[in-house]
Parts: C-alpha cells; structure tokens; sequence
C-alpha cells in the first residue's frame, strides 16, 4: 500500500458505538476507500467510487449511513420508525455478507439500528413480517426488493434517506438492469446515493445519471494489486508436470504453505485430479465447483472462512464469475457445462484471511492472475503468490510479468528457489499417486460430489434450517474416492523429511474436529516457514 498520512477512524467524527465496533473488528485505519469516501458521504454528498471486493468498501459506505440513522435517532425530535437506508447487491450470498458486515458495526447500537436482508426468495412470508416492523436497513438483491415493493410489503417512497447500489457492474451483468429501473420509481425524489462498482462503463454511467445527484467520483489511484511488503509474489519454475505435483505434495504435507490456502487450476476437470491427487496423502481439500448447488459453494466458502477447511481448489470461473460484458447469466468454460444461472457467485464474494495463493497452473491471462492473486493480501492483511511454472509456459508469464510490473518498475514475480532433489524422496509416493488418478476415477468422484451435495442441498435443507448446528458438522472435504486411499501415505516418515526441515517443520496431520481447527488457526499466526526452508535452499547465484 502506498504511503500515505491515513485520517484515522476516531477523526471522522463518528458515533462513539461505531468506533468501539470498528476497534472490536480489529481495524486500526481506514483503508483508502473509506478514508476518501467516509468524510464525503458525511458531508451528504453522493458518491460513485470505483472500488473492488477486499478494499474495504462495504464499511465505506455502511459507515456514513450508519451515522446518519444514528443521528436521526439522538437528535431533534423522536422519528417515526422507518426505513431510511436500501443496499442493493446482486447475489443472495453478497447481502448475507453486507448484513452480517453491518450487523458487526452495529454491535453496540443493535437496538437503535436494525438490519434486514431480504434476498433469499424461499422466505417470502417471513420477509414480509421483518419488514412490517420496518428495520432501518433493507438488503437484498434488486428483485427481491422490487417484488416486495410491488405486494406493499415495504414502502420508502416517504421514507428513503440513503441508497446503495454495491456491485453494480455485477447487477448489470446478473441481469438485474430492468428490476433495478422498476426498483427507482418507488423511491422518493431526494435521497443521498452511493454507487460502488470494480469497474466504470456506460452501464454505470447510464446509471450515475439515474440515480445519483452532482456526485463526486472516487477512481482511486489504487495499484491492482497490494505492494511486496503487503503482497509476496514468486514464480516457481518447474521442469515437468510430475515436478509441479511432487512440489505441492511436499509444501502441504511439510505445511510450508500454512494458513488459507486458495490452489488455482484452469479447469474443473483438473480441480478433482488434484483433489483425490491429495487425498491419497490424506490432505483434505474441497473443490469450488459451478455444478455443485449454491447453497453447497456457499457453505463451502463459509465453512472455508470460519477456518473449516486449510485448502481450497478453483478455476477463475468459479471465482470470478461471469465475464463482465455479457449480459447473458451462465458462463461457459471448457470443463464446466453447468448452466446455473448463478454459477460464478464467488466474484463478489470475500474469501477471509486467505494467507496463500497458489497458481498450481498459470491463469490464462494477466488479469486473470491479478484478480486470483487479489484473493489474498485482503484489506491490510499480509498474502504470499506462488505461481508454477512450466519452462515451455516462460513467455507467457512473460505477458503476465509486463502487466504487473508498469512502467519501468522491476518485474513483481520474484524466483523462487527450490531445491527440487531435497524432495526426490517424495517422488515415488508422489508418482503412484499420480497413477492412481485416472480419467475414470475422476469422472466418479465428480458424479458423487454431485450427487451426494445434491442430497444435502435439498432434502436435507428443511432439517438443516430447523438443526444449523448440524450443518456445521457436514463437511465437503472428506475423501472422494476411498477406494485410491492408502492410509500408509497419510504419514510421513521422519527420514524423508528433507534435512534441513528436520525438527523444523510437522508434517500436516488429518484433522476433522472443530477443536484442532482453533488450533491450526492460532498455528497460522505464527510465522512460515517456507520462507525460512526457501532461503536455506536458496542456490547460490
Ligand atoms: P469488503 O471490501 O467490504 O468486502 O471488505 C473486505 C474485508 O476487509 C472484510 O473482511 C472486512 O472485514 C475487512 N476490512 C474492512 N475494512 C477494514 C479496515 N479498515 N482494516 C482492516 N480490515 C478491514
């Protein structure tokens, strides 16, 4: 992050049970969209800000729209309940997101400020009851909103103080563009609006003009992506493609790569190689899969950020979701021939505290590696890239290095050195390994997934919502295909281990409770070893 005199939280004049919260969260400044945008939208002015997921935006504007509510309530005369502030996001896993965001900021004014999202459709009538006790705040997705506007369950023709279109580049391309026009006659003349979108086309313009009154315009001069001492990026030449399976064998079993692991392959096909691949070594991971139902890739994602699971495997599909222009709700990538219309959800979605990023292949593109390698370094938070490479892929990451390093600034991939024979040990395990991953088998496994996530998405969804303790007991890592399991390669002998690492490092261990899951997280913080096995290894020049 560039250097910068940030004004902190406790100068921007907010409420005193905002501070407390924010000090709660943990935050100690403001990034730079809320530095910039908290102090305008408190002046009342209305905002377009170009701001992407991880920037901290959700807070830069639910922030000043809290203060406001709040200064409704303390000062003047006692107003009638009502609701004075609409945030409007294209996904139902976005709202949950940007209520639960809120609700942490209203930890110490829950009672003053009430928070409801409306996006899930199945829930019409209970809906219908929370908004007949007109919370403070609507979330919800722009149909949803609009169909409840429609049935009079909520009216903010009188009421309506402060709107909020998140995403809405996204809006436009889930095809919410003509709810979202319906949406706009219900509301008043006069409101303070904000429109927040990682990208400005003449969607967005059309939509400026619509909603948003002599706005100022936030296109912060942030870089793509965080600065090395916030963001560590290596390039890890390989020399074969069994080199690139030995080598991610050997830094998740000797937990060089620790903490939240996101691995990035390009096709779904290779996210189930790679995932019974690991198995086999009794490394658990779980596959972000378009197929899959919803509600399962949001369990995943959420089971992902309560530090259920360490490793997660995607395409950019699934992460970032449908390419931005078309306007038509699918996406079509070789390997993923679902159609769900809500296939790719995850772009908005905020992946939390991902400590590494790992492009076990190279992404097909340089903004394709800059939006995978935004998934970590979130925030202020620190992250680590490791980009495999294959000598025959050099000039394409090549393309990949220009884009990164601007003008005249030195290349941001940084060599990482490793000595491969430290891990020739590993090779034989790593080869039958490999193996035993036939094409047959990944078909089965992919069915079974399917099938059995379809079971607990639906007929178990009714026994899930009355039993959500349960729900945190189901798990989307445990072995696809037990049939390829050897549990003798679970373990790693001592004398494999490379001599250097020796008491160092403790080879990964299955786990499966909740209890040894705190304490892999309170592990995470300590500090890395790879970077400390990376520097011992490191060749002379
Ligand atoms: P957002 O871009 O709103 O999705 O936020 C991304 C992540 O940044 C969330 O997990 C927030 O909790 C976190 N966050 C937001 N503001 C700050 C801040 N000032 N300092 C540290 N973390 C923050």
């Amino acid at each position: 992050m560039e250097d910068r005199e940030a004004l902190g939280f406790e100068h921007m004049g907010l409420d005193p049970r905002l501070l407390q919260a924010v000090t709660d969260l943990g935050w100690s400044r403001p990034t730079l969209i809320q530095e910039k945008a908290i102090p305008l939208a408190l002046e009342g002015k209305d905002l377009l800000a170009r701001a992407r997921t991880g920037s901290g935006k959700t807070a830069a504007y639910a922030l000043p729209m809290l203060q406001l509510l709040l200064c409704r309530k303390t000062t003047g005369p006692v107003a009638e309940q009502a609701v004075r502030g609409l945030v409007l996001v294209p996904t139902k896993e976005l709202a949950r997101q940007a209520q639960s965001m809120i609700q942490q900021l209203t930890a110490y004014c829950a009672r003053d400020v009430r928070v409801a999202n409306v996006s899930a459709a199945e829930d019409s009538a209970s809906q219908r009851a929370v908004l007949m006790e007109k919370p403070d705040v609507v979330v919800g997705t722009p149909s949803r909103i609009l169909s409840h506007l429609q049935q009079n369950h909520l009216k903010l023709s009188d009421s309506l103080e402060l709107l909020v279109v998140d995403e809405a580049d996204l809006l436009f391309s889930f095809g919410f563009e003509e709810a979202l026009k319906s949406l706009l006659c219900h509301l008043p003349r006069i409101y303070q609006a904000f429109l927040m979108s990682a990208t400005f086309n003449e969607d967005i313009e059309a939509l400026k003009e619509l909603v948003l009154h002599n706005p100022v315009t936030l296109k912060l001069q942030e870089s793509q992506l965080p600065g090395p001492e916030q963001l560590q990026q290596f390039q890890v030449v390989c020399e074969t493609e069994e080199d690139k399976f030995l080598l991610l064998y050997a830094l998740l079993k000797l937990s060089l790569i620790r903490g939240k692991t996101l691995l990035f392959v390009n096709t779904l096909e290779r996210s189930y190689r790679l995932r019974l691949f690991l198995e086999q070594f009794s490394i658990p991971t779980c596959v972000l899969n378009g197929e899959l139902p919803l509600r399962s890739r949001c369990h995943i994602i959420s089971q992902f950020n309560q530090g259920f699971y360490d490793c997660v495997i995607a395409t950019d599909t699934e992460v970032l979701g449908p390419p931005a222009k078309g306007k038509q709700r699918g996406r079509g990538s070789k390997g993923n021939k679902a159609s769900d219309p809500e296939a790719g959800v995850a772009r908005g979605i905020d992946f939390h505290h991902v400590s590494a990023v790992l492009n076990f292949d190279l992404p097909s593109t340089p903004e394709a590696y800059i939006h995978r390698a935004g998934r970590t370094a979130r925030a202020n938070n620190p992250g680590i890239v490791l980009t495999f490479v294959l000598p025959t892929e050099q000039s394409h990451l090549g393309k990949i290095e220009e884009l990164l390093s601007g003008e005249g600034e030195a290349p941001s991939l940084l060599p990482y050195h490793f000595q491969m024979e430290e891990i020739e040990s590993f090779r034989y395990r790593c080869r039958d390994a490999m193996r035993s991953v036939t094409k047959q088998a990944i078909r089965e496994a992919r069915l079974k997934e399917i099938k059995e996530e379809l079971l607990h998405s639906e007929k178990l969804k009714t026994y899930f919502e009355d039993n959500p303790r349960d729900l945190q007991l189901l798990r989307h890592d445990l072995p696809l295909h037990p049939a390829v399991v050897k549990p003798h390669l679970g373990n790693v002998p001592e004398y494999l281990v490379p001599a250097a690492l020796r008491g160092l490092v403790q080879p990964h261990k299955k786990r499966r409770k909740q209890a040894s899951c705190r304490k892999a997280k309170k592990a995470k913080k300590t500090q890395n070893p790879l970077h400390s096995f990376k520097h011992r290894g490191k060749k002379p020049k």
